[in-house]
């Protein structure tokens, strides 16, 4: 259980914003503005910025944890990773923890956040209870879901930082057990939408609970849902941070176990499967690959080098291999038009496997700046890789593709990498309109970099 001498004061934290805020007033009028944070899982490459960012330094722990209220209040760069050790002693877990260790709260609130509680828990911005902005116009303002900045509360989740930086956010938790009992369950892909809809509607399957679920499509005749159910006792649990990895694991057994930690961080341990790339799933180098060093942060580090010296691009133009596009991307399908999505998927792009997440708005009210439909039940496909650059075609050309299929199929995609719209698509889809109204209030002088290049001018 963390002391209390682990958590961060409430004096600590105002020193830290001070320090923030007068960081923010020493970057000259006109220079962009970003974090100095050490981590991020922002996967588009950013150009490089001269002027210091700013100082996030102290605001990267949890104040404090309420386990009778079940709530925290938590600065803003903490990462889940702590987050989730300071919850978990007390039986405690934010509702949604995404899978990679470093994302941080107020990332995932400005950002996207999915993961297997979503399709009862929905986004981490529906349980927020208020937070605090660093906004464009240098000041700290406390927004909830009524009052005064009631407008930039609902503005500000997906606006990646382009409202303003959250310093602190208070946020409900959710019960977890010790243990969850997993089964892996194969279905046809017409059947996976039917089975979530189902586990939607009544929360088993089976007969059984289901509180968490997620899945792997390993190709159109290979899916699974995998349900987790919370569990006070195990007789035996699986550990995925050794030689054994979990997404394997899938295909391997109908049922397993895990304590509710290692649940919880069993996607960064090989970064879904992404590690893969790096050999680390070959077993002599996985033998000597140290435990504390399989997690996605290194795995992001090392996809960063490459970006900069491109020694794997050099390797493979040389042996007269075509050039390669990188598709990462989490998109947003509504569950009745899944499996359509997969097939189309497999037969134009044929990357594999994918991940499947379903979730769906907790509350009865849609977010303005990532209108998913209340009440719809969306599945989160997820897909992490390159793809050979066809003869005649330029790199984007399958990101742009894909962009096309999402809004055919009624879908919403992220924005935390590659993004081709064009402005005005992009304005449609994101409701910029919106996020100008709320950045005229929050941000006057427009000192904070906008939505659109960011997400799409990668800036
Ligand atoms: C391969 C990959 C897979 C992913 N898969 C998933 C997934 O399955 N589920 C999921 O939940 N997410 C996923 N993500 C996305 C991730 O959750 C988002 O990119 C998130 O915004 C990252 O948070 P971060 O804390 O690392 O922020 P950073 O990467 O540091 O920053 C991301 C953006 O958020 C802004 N920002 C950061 N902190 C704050 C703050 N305190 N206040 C305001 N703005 C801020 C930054 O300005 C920046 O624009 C994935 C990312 C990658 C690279």
């Amino acid at each position: 259980m963390p002391t209390t001498s682990d958590l961060a004061s409430t004096l600590d934290h105002d020193q830290a914003v001070g320090r923030l805020r007068a960081s923010y007033q020493r970057i000259p009028a006109g220079a962009p503005v970003r974090l100095a944070k050490r981590s991020s899982n922002l996967f588009r490459p950013r150009t490089t910025l001269e002027t210091p960012g700013l100082d996030v330094s102290g605001l990267t722990g949890v104040i404090s944890v309420d386990p009778v209220g079940r709530t925290a209040d938590v600065q803003g760069m903490c990462t889940y990773e702590d987050l989730v050790a300071a919850t978990l002693p007390h039986g405690l877990t934010p509702m949604v923890v995404p899978q990679l260790r470093t994302i941080t709260l107020g990332g995932a609130v400005t950002g996207l956040g999915i993961e297997s509680s979503s399709f009862r828990a929905g986004l981490p911005h529906e349980s927020v209870l208020e937070l605090d902005i660093l906004t464009g116009a240098g000041e700290i303002v406390t927004a909830r879901p009524t009052g005064e900045h009631a407008e930039l509360f609902r503005t500000f989740p997906n606006s990646y930082g382009s409202l303003g930086y959250a310093t602190r956010l208070r946020i409900e938790l959710d019960r977890i057990s010790p243990y969850v009992a997993l089964r892996h369950v194969r279905l046809g892909l017409d059947d996976l939408g039917p089975a979530i809809e189902s586990i939607v509607a009544d929360g088993t399957y089976g007969g059984e609970p289901v509180h968490f679920v997620d899945g792997v499509a390993f190709s159109p005749d290979e899916a699974y849902l995998t349900l987790g159910r919370n569990s006070d006792t195990a007789v035996q649990v699986s550990d995925y941070t050794g030689r054994e990895i979990f997404y394997r694991s899938i295909q391997q057994r109908s049922t397993d176990a895990l304590t509710a930690h290692d649940y919880l961080w069993r996607w960064d341990t090989d970064w879904f499967w992404c590690s893969a790339a790096f050999g680390a799933q070959n077993p002599y180098v996985r033998r000597i690959w140290p435990r504390r060093l399989r997690r996605s942060d290194v795995y992001h580090k090392l996809i960063g080098l490459e970006n900069r010296h491109q020694v794997a691009a050099r390797i493979n133009r040389r042996r007269g291999n075509p050039d390669r596009e990188r598709v990462i991307q989490d998109v947003e399908i509504p569950a009745s038009r899944l499996a359509g999505f997969l097939r189309w998927f497999d037969a134009e792009v044929g990357m594999r496997p994918v991940w499947l997440c379903p979730l769906r708005l907790r509350g009865s009210e849609s977010w303005p700046l990532y209108p998913l439909e209340p009440r719809e039940t969306y599945v989160n496909v997820g897909f992490w890789g390159t793809v050979a650059i066809a003869p005649g075609a330029a790199d984007g050309d399958v990101n742009r593709r894909i962009e096309a299929a999402v809004a055919e199929f009624d879908g919403h995609k992220s924005l935390y990498s590659d993004a081709y719209y064009d402005r005005e698509t992009f304005d449609r889809l994101y409701n910029v309109a919106a996020l100008t109204a709320v950045k005229e209030r929050y941000d006057p002088d427009a000192r904070l970099t906008g939505l659109y290049e960011k997400a799409v001018t990668r800036r």
